[in-house]
């Protein structure tokens, strides 16, 4: 009884608010909890950059579906998601992703969302909950799940030590550094020999 549990961004597709800003040339929407780390400010930030570009979610929706997800994520989850229960954790929020989820087969995902007002206009944001992916995992163990968890950066150390088994995925060397406690993967292939490995211990 199985659950690979992966974060999205970094992992199966790109980092979504910086590719945002690339695409739609706002170099503003750059801005990451590295430059603001209060995240509540970062998020009103962004909302009013969106508001002062008239972009609502039918406008941003479109160009996260154009980002696509990275090359081979759809093939690599689909083979997973043969194997093994996957549930998909992560800090953006359901309608981002949604353009990009349609490309990946509908995976479970368990993130936070946005608020629109009825002309399409972000008004809010909403957390689920602090701490959600430390938080998941450690209820699907108390549901006598044996875990494997696999991200990419920071904000996926505590769900990886929380996990029996954590992975980095194509983390930054900081990250590596920090945390030498987990293996270090670059590509889908070693990725998921990875996560055989981990389970096999178990
Ligand atoms: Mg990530």
């Amino acid at each position: 009884m199985r659950i690979v549990c992966l974060d999205l961004e970094g992992v199966l597709v790109p980092e979504i608010w910086i590719e945002f800003a690339e695409r739609t040339g706002i170099p503003e929407l750059r801005r990451t909890t590295r430059d603001e780390p209060d995240y509540d400010k970062l998020m009103k930030y962004r909302l009013d950059i969106l508001r002062q570009h008239q972009l609502g979610l039918p406008d941003i929706q479109k160009v996260i579906a154009e980002m696509g997800p990275m090359a081979g994520a759809r093939d690599f989850l689909d083979s997973l998601r043969e194997a093994y229960q996957v549930v998909i954790l992560s800090d953006t929020f359901y309608e981002f992703a949604h353009p990009l989820m349609r490309q990946l087969g509908w995976p479970t995902l368990f993130c936070h969302s946005l608020e629109a007002d009825s002309t399409g206009m972000l008004v809010n944001y909403h957390l689920r909950m602090p701490n959600q992916k430390q938080e998941a995992v450690r209820r699907f163990k108390e549901l006598k799940f044996t875990i494997v968890a696999a991200g990419d950066s920071y904000n996926d150390t505590a769900m990886l030590g929380e996990a029996h088994g954590g992975i980095l995925f194509h983390p930054p060397e900081n990250v590596v550094r920090e945390f030498p406690q987990f293996p270090v993967v670059r590509d889908y292939g070693a990725l998921r020999g990875e996560i055989d490995r981990a389970f096999a211990r178990y």
